[in-house]
């Protein structure tokens, strides 16, 4: 009898262990950028094996796939890009992986911001350079993990509640720390224009010899036409990227007297021994470096 109880308890037991283990399912997902990736991992906890196809410190511009991303795109079941153009070069990579799905732009819903260059109007893509813009990325992300892996779907919507709480705290530290910094000092030179939507969101003028891609190169008209606006707007000081070259800046401001301010990391996390390496550290540290060097 005790023999017999005991047989089917380890029955129920491993049938109870078998529902569990078909619950619990980890999500394998591709993120196109650090910071997406790190903003993916947020959400998706311990549900989901997040892979970023840029690697740490990379300029997702200049980015070039190879076949070990192609195999990595072939085995997901999501696959996340933040969008309006930023990665150029993702539908060839789709294309070539064999990817069956439609990657998932977590970037739709945010009012998009638009620029001249070269005569042309293009959209401005870097997004996540308003905290306010990652709530956005927030919502699409849990949407997108809960679709794929509705089992999981209050673990998603409580960690984006919880992630969610942060980036908000953030965003008003950015507006509260910028406030406080006089009108006429807020205009910085940098080295690509990556921070448009952090100027709109927060109230900084952002000055830079190259567009929104750093693939883009500035003529020499285009750096003295700068020189003569930053010298004329009395921009005093002057922002490294740590993803790309930054001799350019460094030459605009050895013309015109301004000082430099650090490195801002403005669309690559730094390594875990460094000041950035996820999204709501990397965010800190741009709006205390760039106040600390508007005060200046
Ligand atoms: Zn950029």
């Amino acid at each position: 009898m005790i023999k017999q109880l005991f047989g089917s308890l380890v029955a129920v037991s491993a049938l109870l262990g078998a529902a569990s283990l078909a619950e619990a399912r980890t999500l394998n997902v591709v993120a196109s950028f650090g910071v997406l990736a790190d903003v993916v991992k947020n959400v998706g906890g311990d549900n989901v094996n997040v892979v970023s196809l840029v690697p740490t410190g990379g300029d997702p511009h200049e980015f070039e796939p190879t076949p070990a991303d192609a195999r990595n795109l072939s085995g997901a079941d999501l696959v996340f890009v933040s969008g309006f153009g930023f990665e150029g070069w993702i539908d060839r990579l789709v294309g070539a992986s064999g990817y069956k799905g439609e990657p998932v732009v977590v970037s739709d819903g945010i009012a998009a911001r638009q620029m001249e260059e070269d005569g042309e109007t293009v959209t401005d893509p870097h997004v996540w350079n308003s905290a306010a813009n990652v709530g956005i990325w927030i919502a699409n992300i849990e949407k997108a993990l809960a679709e794929a892996d509705p089992e999981d779907s209050s673990a998603f919507r409580a960690n984006a509640e919880r992630y969610g709480k942060e980036v908000a705290d953030l965003d008003a530290y950015a507006k509260k720390a910028v406030a406080a910094v006089p009108e006429d000092r807020r205009k910085v030179l940098t080295s690509h224009d990556a921070l448009g939507y952090f100027g709109r969101e927060y109230g900084v003028t952002f000055l830079s010899p190259v567009g929104i891609s750093t693939e883009a190169e500035a003529s020499a008209g285009d750096v003295a036409q700068l020189i003569d606006q930053i010298k004329a707007e009395q921009v005093k000081v002057y922002f490294f990227e740590s993803s790309n070259d930054s001799r350019l800046v460094r030459q605009i401001a050895d013309a015109t007297g301004a000082e430099p301010g650090g490195e801002l990391y403005v669309e690559a996390l730094s390594p875990a021994d460094g000041p950035a390496p996820t999204y709501l550290t990397m965010f800190k540290h741009n709006v205390d470096l760039l106040v600390a060097g508007m005060n200046k």
